[in-house]
């Protein structure tokens, strides 16, 4: 598979990275032993980068996988850490968990942050800038799906690698609108910045139009990567196909890569809206007390459920 590099990082990845959070417990819940064995296929397959989070819980998968593994892999995680302490622990905790003598890119996670982003979490910037000083970190960057802090990544000199939201509808992006990012995106490129993208399928709504929205995504001029969230074999070879520009066998049932997941709101949800401000993509509103989904707006992205006090959102 093509690498392409990754900014004036160093970094060379390829261009298909396998994105974690799906397998994880805020969404299919794979066990470790079979998530790790997803993720060797895809490292086996000639994937060398592999995007997860804090958050998404996936560091004992992506930690069985590489047990014994000897090629160079590239991780990618993130912090939702806004002191100079929480991220501290943040990097301390991704360095034993994924028992990694060094994080390759460690980001601000930043769905729903605005360009005020860097000021809000001064303390945890500062961390990542140190610790890349350090040696512990090699590249150091921001995960948005917000118009303004992308620009304002670009006006940043420490930042690296940004890690934006972007589909061929333009869905989820907040704070602009398809053609602002895909403007920023080049930016970014031109001075010097490392771009890969998420949610290239809109959490499945572009599932019927695999190709032709990781081709979109793939020709926007500034992305070395896309990160592509797979739960199983099938999902794997398929992508791998669409990356490495073969022909896709025309047997392939496009409804059994739909994703299996929606979600739900389950009836004693309490009504205290959280997971409404939660939501970087304005699918959750209240409704008679109640939190409601709208399927058409929702993107699977996973920000709602653990912020709800009450547990009362599944992605199933
Ligand atoms: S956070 Fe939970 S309890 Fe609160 S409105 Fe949302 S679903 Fe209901
Ligand atoms: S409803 Fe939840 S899963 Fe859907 S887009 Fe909003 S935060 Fe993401």
């Amino acid at each position: 598979m093509k690498k392409h590099s990754l900014g004036r990082t160093g970094i060379k990845v390829t261009e298909l990275c396998f994105g974690a959070l799906p397998i994880g417990p805020l969404q299919a819940n794979i066990s470790v032993e079979e998530g790790a064995r997803l993720i060797r296929m895809a490292l086996e397959k000639g994937i060398n980068f592999i995007d997860t989070a804090e958050g998404y819980k996936t560091y004992p998968h992506i930690k069985r996988a590489l047990e014994g593994y000897s090629e160079e892999v590239i991780i990618a995680t993130k912090s939702p850490a806004t002191t100079y302490s929480e991220m501290e622990k943040s990097i301390q905790d991704a360095l034993l968990s994924l028992q990694r003598p060094l994080i390759d890119i460690f980001h601000l996670h930043a769905a729903r942050s605005t360009s005020s982003v860097f000021e809000e979490r001064a303390g945890a910037w500062q961390c990542l800038k140190d610790y890349k000083a350090k040696g512990v970190i090699r590249a150091i960057g921001i995960s948005t799906h917000n118009v303004g802090a992308v620009k304002r990544a670009i006006e940043i000199e420490e930042v690296d690698v940004i890690f934006p939201i972007i589909n061929l509808l333009g869905m989820g992006i907040t704070g602009g609108d398809l053609q602002d990012m895909i403007k920023l995106i080049g930016e970014a490129e031109k001075v010097g910045k490392g771009v890969y993208a998420m949610k290239a399928l809109a959490g499945g709504h572009l599932i019927n139009r695999l190709k032709e929205a990781f081709n979109f995504v793939r020709n926007i001029p500034g992305i070395s990567s896309v990160a592509v969230g797979m739960t199983n074999l099938q999902e794997l070879e398929v992508n791998i196909a669409i990356f490495n520009d073969e022909k896709l066998s025309p047997d392939i049932n496009f409804d059994q890569l739909k994703p299996k997941k929606s979600l739900f709101i389950a009836g004693f949800c309490k009504g205290c809206g959280t997971c409404v401000d939660a939501c970087p993509n304005h699918a959750l509103s209240l409704k008679n007390g109640k939190a409601v989904v709208d399927h058409n707006l929702c993107i699977l992205c996973g920000y709602c459920n653990p912020v709800c006090p009450e547990f009362a959102i599944r992605l199933i």
